[in-house]
């Protein structure tokens, strides 16, 4: 599966937690994630990662493109609920494509846990 993780700022911390938690699970994937997020991920579990732009540079609106394209099979976007974002159209745009192509969404470490479960028990989405 083409999998995307991106996480806000005050999220980072959560997210690279759950990439060392997963880590087996995750290296089976194919991962991309927001430039900054990547980054992390990859210096602390050393996965592979397809990166895009930072996040409030066009990142979310790359990993947008990807989903209208198709081309993502499950995205974990650890949102930070009590920050305003400067780039908050394109985090919505995100979510929004998300739901036009009915791809599986986790905004929050717990329902990111229950995905990972599950594709750790190999249930299949589709
Ligand atoms: P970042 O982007 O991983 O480059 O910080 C995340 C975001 O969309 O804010």
């Amino acid at each position: 599966m083409k999998i995307a993780l991106i996480a806000h700022d005050k999220k980072k911390d959560e997210i690279i937690r759950l990439a060392i938690e997963y880590k087996d699970v995750l290296s089976a994937h194919e991962l991309y994630a927001t430039g900054t997020t990547g980054t992390l991920i990859m210096g602390e579990t050393a996965l592979p990662i397809h990166r895009m732009k930072s996040g409030p540079l066009g990142g979310d609106q790359q990993i947008g493109a990807m989903l209208a394209d198709g081309n993502l099979d499950l995205v974990i976007f650890l949102r930070d609920p009590l920050t305003a974002q400067p780039h908050e159209p394109d985090v919505s745009a995100l979510l929004r494509l998300c739901d036009v192509q009915a791809i599986p969404l986790a905004t929050n470490l717990q329902s990111a846990r229950v995905m990972l479960e599950a594709l750790k028990n190999h249930v299949c989405f589709e």
